[in-house]
């Protein structure tokens, strides 16, 4: 008789599924997303996942769609709550914790860095400035990206889809007394929606000319809930749908956009998750943080190339 290795050789797939199972089950990671106060646990990618991903490229509303639901197979909610219906799912889950979410999943998967970062002191980039380090290079992994600085917890009474923060505007002309907009943090179906509403010529164009998919135009009119004009009568006009959002905000005097713009930010950019790396520059000894782009990421770990940043 033949002497056996040490290593048995079967054929079997369904053993090797098993183990694969075993793995896939190892690399899982429990992450609060801050919007809807809910822990969850992420899984990690395979390599099946991009397939609907890479097929829905061309179109940006089905890539969001896709996005939306490669997480949403990637996440269970814990502690008791039921994971809802996708539809449900995207009418109310923020794409702040979508973004919160995807960073989780690429952190559950094992091996996964950003592999020969470029990394600069800022005092160090522009010429005559005060510190003369050059730059670097690090691999960084997930892990490293989240500090006390990245997620603020919602602090609303309210949750976030019945919430809306009011901006009011006084105009004081013959017709207008002040027109009151009721901003809001979107959910995932409100940029799908607004997304599907421009089309690809128009978010092409977008693209082209300002290297955003959303202009500064449908950014206001992602945030509003609605609109409220209060006339010199006192007669309210509200305007709620999309579609007159819309046509509504693009004709708004820029200065107005502007003002609402910065308003909005001053109430909702705390809740943008923030991932970044922390370091103190060995020359000037001054602190400076490196943000990654989680979602950029997810996609160059797809299609290592295809993108430019
Ligand atoms: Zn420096």
């Amino acid at each position: 008789m033949e002497k056996q290795n040490k290593t048995t050789s079967i054929n079997n797939i369904g053993i090797a599924l098993d183990a694969l199972n075993d793995l896939n089950a190892t690399f899982k990671r429990e992450i609060i997303c801050p919007i809807n106060k809910a822990k969850v646990i992420t899984s990690l990618l395979k390599v099946g996942d991009d397939y609907a991903l890479r097929t829905s490229l061309t179109s940006p509303d089905t890539f969001e769609k896709e996005l939306s639901f490669l997480v949403y197979t990637h996440y269970t909610p814990i502690d008791n709550k039921v994971k809802p219906e996708f539809d449900d799912f995207c009418k109310f889950t923020s794409k702040n914790d979508r973004y919160v979410m995807i960073w989780s999943i690429l952190n559950s998967t094992p091996y996964s860095k950003l592999e020969n970062v470029k990394i600069r002191c800022p005092n160090s980039i522009n010429k005559n400035s005060k510190c003369d380090a050059k730059e670097f290079i690090d691999n960084i992994t997930y892990d490293e990206l989240l500090n006390e600085n990245s997620l603020c917890i919602w602090d609303e009474s309210q949750e976030f889809y019945d919430y809306s923060y009011p901006i009011i505007k006084k105009i004081n002309t013959n017709k207008i007394k002040h027109i009151e907009f009721y901003t809001k943090i979107p959910s995932i179906k409100d940029r799908i929606d607004i997304l599907s509403l421009l089309g690809i010529d128009k978010i092409n164009h977008n693209y082209e000319s300002i290297g955003e998919i959303l202009s500064s135009v449908e950014n206001l009119v992602l945030v509003t809930k609605m609109i409220r004009m209060i006339l010199t009568d006192d007669t309210a006009i509200e305007i709620n749908s999309l579609q007159e959002l819309h046509m509504f905000i693009i004709d708004l005097p820029i200065t107005i956009l502007r003002f609402i713009s910065t308003e909005y930010s001053k109430k909702f950019d705390k809740y943008n998750p923030k991932f970044q790396k922390l370091y103190t520059c060995a020359t000037c000894k001054e602190d400076f943080e490196y943000d990654v782009d989680i979602e950029f990421n997810l996609y160059q770990s797809y299609f290592p190339g295809e993108i430019n940043g």
